[in-house]
């Protein structure tokens, strides 16, 4: 396994394209296949489209960058992130320096149980029902891990079944299994599907009932990673703004998303910017992940914040916990050739670990926008990153497009008339 000794690449924004790609060649020993994936996705052509999806007519790109600095666990590491919006990466990396004062991001995650749920309806005694379906349990289980054995052979498989009451509904009493798996180092989504619709059967017979739904629930509630970081207070300071002031500022901000569901919606989507720029990457079902996040955030009956920053003493102390259904084998994580160069940057992460990598992800990118809107506010740092799409849409050639971003930045308007007169005057002076 190749880790990186040191992710702090100070200056790596300046450099051009082709001097960062060596600067991760060299760290991350890729060969001059991997360079040519990562450059033009080589080894994903339209066939790859048509192998995995249906009525493929193309391949549609993402920029793929580097996200510096981040600690994690005592490890460096390089972050790659697929993602359209400017200054996600520049915001990561910006926190993860921050954190890294405060010994990098701690992370922890539970055992990879994934939920299958069983829909049961037209039953007769629902008491009687829960009763013959408890007794049953056990051989339930025993008969899904009968269907996927090299999961068990590794220590994984089906570990529980619980059932779940809804004795009112719109129709009619309702019982909801849940079959409970370790899913190892997959997502787990076919495993359990396949484990499911293999119990039903016996499960119809035993309730006498009707068995529908038979799918994975992707809020993932048993399967959580946590990430924890610090920074010291005096590290915030900024411009005019002292350690203290910003704490508090970010502080508030947390508070505002705890207690407001208007604002913890864009809270989480700052946060989730980080998680799923590397769940892409990482070539994971992004949405799956979004749902159960979601869901998790309003699991108290209130949508909240995924995350909480508190002062501890002169550290600022931000924690993320969310739900994380990811995998190192399967879906298309073997066979895209540029998520294989990505996992091969990653130092091929366990399930786990690819897991709390995210999570930590979403920590950073959370820290960065809280402390911007607690500081200067958004829009400044964001519209500078910004400025090089509004001077190409304003019709700046590559070669003009760095004097009209300097342009914009001196009169700090980055409407697109100002891009139009910025490229005029740029064009007047050449
Ligand atoms: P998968 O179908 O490829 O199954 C994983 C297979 O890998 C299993 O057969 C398992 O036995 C084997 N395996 C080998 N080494 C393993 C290891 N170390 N740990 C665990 N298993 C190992 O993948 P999956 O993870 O079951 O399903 C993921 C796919 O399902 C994704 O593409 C996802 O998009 C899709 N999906 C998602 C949903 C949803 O989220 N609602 C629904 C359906 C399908």
């Amino acid at each position: 396994m190749i880790i990186p000794t040191n992710s702090r690449l100070p200056g790596f924004y300046k450099h051009s394209v082709d001097e960062r790609l060596a600067l991760v060649q060299g760290i991350a020993e890729l060969t001059e296949d991997d360079l040519l994936s990562l450059r033009q996705a080589a080894g994903f052509d339209c066939d790859s489209a048509d192998r995995m999806v249906e009525n493929a007519i193309g391949v549609f790109p993402l920029p793929l960058g580097i996200a510096a600095n981040f600690r994690i666990n005592g490890e460096d590491i390089l972050l790659p992130m697929a993602v359209e919006e400017p200054s996600v990466l520049a915001a990561a990396s910006n926190a993860a320096n921050l954190l890294r004062d405060g010994d990098g991001i701690l992370t922890t995650s539970t055992e990879p149980i994934m939920i299958g749920q069983i829909q049961v309806l037209d039953f007769g005694d629902l008491t009687e029902t829960r009763r013959r379906l408890e007794a049953r349990a056990e051989a339930l289980v025993a008969k899904a891990n009968s269907v996927n054995t090299r999961l068990t052979d590794r220590g994984g498989g089906a570990r529980a079944l619980i059932v779940r009451e809804f004795p009112e509904t719109a129709v009619g009493p309702m019982i909801v299994l849940h079959l409970e798996v370790n899913v190892c180092d997959a997502m787990g989504a076919n495993i359990i599907n396949t484990m499911v619709e293999a119990i039903a059967p016996d499960v119809e017979a035993i309730t006498e009932g009707r068995v529908r739904l038979r799918i994975l629930s992707n809020l993932a509630d048993k399967r959580l990673v946590r990430a924890q970081g610090r920074v010291p207070v005096a590290r915030l300071a900024r411009g005019d703004w002292s350690g203290e002031e910003v704490a508090r500022g970010i502080v508030e901000a947390s508070v505002m998303a705890d207690v407001d569901p208007y604002r913890a919606a864009t809270h989480n989507k700052g946060a989730m910017n980080g998680v799923d720029a590397f769940l892409v990457a990482a070539g994971q079902d992004w949405r799956a992940v979004e749902a159960g996040c979601h869901a998790y955030a309003a699991r108290d009956g209130r949508y909240r914040s995924l995350s909480r920053w508190g002062i501890d003493g002169d550290t600022l102390v931000g924690t993320i916990e969310i739900p994380m259904q990811v995998g190192v084998v399967g879906g298309i994580t073997k066979t895209h050739s540029v998520v294989k160069v990505v996992h091969k940057i990653l130092g091929y992460p366990s399930a786990a670990r690819l897991g709390e990598i995210a999570a930590a992800s979403g920590l950073a990118q959370n820290l960065a926008a809280i402390m911007a809107l607690a500081t200067d506010g958004i829009q400044r740092g964001h519209m500078g990153m910004h400025a090089r799409n509004i001077a190409s849409e304003a019709g700046a050639r590559p070669e003009e497009v760095a004097a009209v971003v300097a342009e914009l930045k001196k009169v700090r308007d980055y409407s697109s008339v100002a891009a139009a007169s910025a490229l005029l005057k740029v064009r007047g002076a050449a």
